[in-house]
């Protein structure tokens, strides 16, 4: 729950609070966080039972509304973001969906960034506007279009990703805040390629952020997650609408994603670390038309990437000759890194979006978004950049 008096940050360093924010031992003094796996809790006297209801007395009521367990994750993301507030949810999905429905209401509009994970496309385009919230999609990086979307005294909300998936375009942020401000509007980050500890959307004037606990914070591909941060009185509107509608996190998958953030800044380095690494042999190789990587040189928004993100990303993007077959020849002759649709993971995984993850949208919405039928989004992960490029190098080869 949303408390406000609290100290943004731990004054200590991201790899320290990653692994000590947040904690609240029990009487036993266990090192390692404890699972509260509870769907309630017992109270001494009816008087508590009554107290705890009221809100009088700030301890949990009930796991769809907070758990201890739930709790550290929430404060330690807290913590690493600078937030006043923060809220678990059970998806990342469900943090876009809550973070954007607790602002809005019938007759407001939005304004997003066109390049969009699929099913956050699917919320702005074809759910809001079925309970009478309208919106524009725009090109991300063109500003002029951001401040011409807006409808004046109706726009309540900007939502975009950077960079984006699948193509690694990276939007202005602290300028897009600017925009938001001035319109009224709320600005709402979805920073999972960023990371936590490449890019701050609120230093940069964003008002909420949002991730998928899914991605790199689990990293190992266990379990499903996700939290919104912001403001105390905004997290206390989703606070609200998380525990009447539902999609709380589990205690478990709480457990386990608090171990996936000590870990984090280990594992995110090393994964932008190879992913630079193999950006530029990818970009050598002659079976490659082009590669995107927001760490190169010749990223056409190289120094917009420089300004805003302390690091390159743990993902390269990159058009493969001949198209869907070179890019299919690739994906099948890749003997380390597999086949799928996650991102953020320790194992290395390549993703074909045009025939997976952005399926759904019309070739002409593709070619809009740059997602052409040779395009491969790799997510490099933490095994030993030779051994990747070994296979990449071989996988490459049979694509000529
Ligand atoms: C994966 C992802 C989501 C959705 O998260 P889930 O945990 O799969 O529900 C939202 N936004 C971005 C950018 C993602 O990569």
């Amino acid at each position: 729950m949303a408390k406000r008096a609290k100290k943004k940050t731990t004054g200590l360093r991201p790899a320290t609070t990653l692994v000590h924010g947040g904690i609240e031992r029990s009487r036993f003094g266990e090192t390692s966080e404890a699972i509260f796996l509870t769907q309630g809790y017992v109270y001494e006297t009816a008087e508590s039972a009554e107290a705890r209801f009221k809100g009088d007395d700030p301890g949990h009521v009930y796991s769809r509304y907070s758990n201890p367990t739930v709790a550290m994750f929430e404060e330690r993301m807290r913590l690493m973001e600078g937030a006043e507030a923060a809220r678990a949810t059970a998806t990342g999905m469900a943090a876009v969906n809550i973070a954007l429905m607790a602002g809005l209401k019938a007759g407001d509009h939005v304004v997003a960034a066109k390049a969009l994970f699929g099913s956050c496309r699917y919320i702005i385009e074809d759910l809001l506007p079925r309970f009478g919230v309208t919106s524009t999609l725009v090109d991300g990086a063109d500003l002029a279009q951001w401040k011409k979307a807006v409808k004046k005294g109706r726009t309540r909300a900007f939502f975009l990703e950077s960079p984006t998936n699948p193509t690694l375009e990276i939007v202005d942020i602290a300028a897009v805040a600017e925009i938001a401000r001035k319109a009224g509007a709320r600005l709402i980050v979805d920073n999972v390629f960023a990371t936590p500890l490449m890019q701050k959307p609120l230093e940069l004037g964003a008002d909420v952020v949002v991730y998928s606990a899914t991605k790199h914070i689990d990293g190992q591909g266990r379990c499903l997650g996700g939290v919104i941060l912001g403001g105390a009185d905004f997290i206390d509107d989703v606070h609200t609408l998380l525990k009447h509608t539902g999609p709380s996190m589990s205690p478990f998958n709480a457990w386990v994603l608090l171990k996936g953030l000590e870990t984090l800044p280990i594992r995110v380095d090393r994964q932008a670390a190879s992913a630079a690494i193999l950006a530029d042999r990818i970009a050598d190789h002659p079976a490659v038309k082009r590669t995107l990587y927001p760490g190169r040189a010749d990223h056409p928004q190289a120094a917009l990437a420089a300004r805003q993100m302390t690091g390159g990303s743990t993902l390269v993007a990159f058009d493969v000759k001949g198209g869907k077959k070179g890019a299919f020849a690739v994906s099948n002759a890749l003997k380390i890194t597999r086949i799928s649709n996650n991102l953020g993971d320790a194992k290395s995984l390549v993703t074909h979006p045009t025939t997976t993850t952005h399926q759904r949208l019309s070739e002409e919405a593709r070619q809009e978004l740059g997602i052409t039928q040779g395009l491969l989004r790799l997510s490099v992960g933490i095994e030993d950049v030779e051994d990747l490029w070994e296979d990449l190098s071989q996988a490459l080869d049979k694509a000529r």
